[in-house]
């Protein structure tokens, strides 16, 4: 006998649509019929892309999530919401320090901060995003870099600072100057790209090369995965 699908009510741009129980919201909005063309990845939380903002019933705030990780609830009321505006400094990474300064120049937002920890609760990584705006403000560039490596640059920190600070653009070039100027230099790293450069991949290079889409998919989701 065919179990019957359970369904919930959402209401998305204000009509109310009834949708599969256990969707995300993506999977909500092309239920409802929506073509969605922005602001859509991975859909697997791993590109940040489609940040998105949504009320539950009865509950007045408005909260912020990956539309492809979070799942729709009885009553919830889905919107699209534009880009996050994000300032974004143009600079040459090789003319840079990797001091305070350079956020003093670059960034001085930052300096804004006033500590209310709204970015680290609006985070889907569970970043501790406030605690790595106060290391760049102390000029800890190495413990900013640590503390964000798993921002995947969604925006919704940025979304909700009373502040106007862009945290993860200022993560983006912490990272980018510990690499360049802080990490100690790696052997493994420098062992592999001798391997590369000796041609010891270009077969397997070739394979992926040549591989249709669903072996590849297959390929994709069957290979060892290192979690951190
Ligand atoms: S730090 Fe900001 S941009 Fe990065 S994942 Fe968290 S909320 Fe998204
Ligand atoms: S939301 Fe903005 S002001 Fe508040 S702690 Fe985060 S960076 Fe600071």
């Amino acid at each position: 006998m065919a179990v019957e699908q359970k369904m919930v009510t959402v209401y998305i741009m204000g009509e109310p649509q009834l949708v599969p129980e256990g969707s995300t919201i993506i999977m909500a909005w092309e239920y409802a019929g929506f073509q969605l063309k922005k602001g859509l990845g991975c859909r697997e939380g791993f590109c940040g892309a489609c940040a998105t903002v949504y009320r539950e019933k009865g509950d007045y705030k408005l909260k912020g999530g990956l539309a492809c990780q979070t799942v729709v609830s009885e009553g919830m009321s889905l919107v699209q919401i534009p880009y996050v505006p994000a300032e974004r400094p143009r600079y040459n990474l090789a003319e840079l320090k990797p001091d305070i300064n350079t956020f003093k120049e670059l960034f001085p937002t930052i300096f804004r901060c006033v500590a209310c920890n709204t970015c680290s609760k609006a985070c889907p990584q569970d970043i501790k995003v406030m605690d790595y705006i106060q290391q760049l403000k102390r000029g800890d560039i190495a413990a900013a870099a640590s503390t964000s490596f798993d921002c995947i640059r969604c925006g919704l920190c940025a979304l909700r600072c009373p502040a106007d600070i862009v945290q993860f653009n200022a993560a983006t070039l912490a990272q980018r100057l510990y690499g360049k100027y802080l990490a100690k230099p790696s052997p493994e790293l420098a062992d592999r790209l001798q391997e590369i450069a000796d041609g010891k991949y270009d077969a397997e290079i070739e394979e992926l090369n040549n591989m249709g889409h669903d072996d590849l998919v297959k390929k994709y989701y069957s290979r060892e995965m290192k979690i951190r």
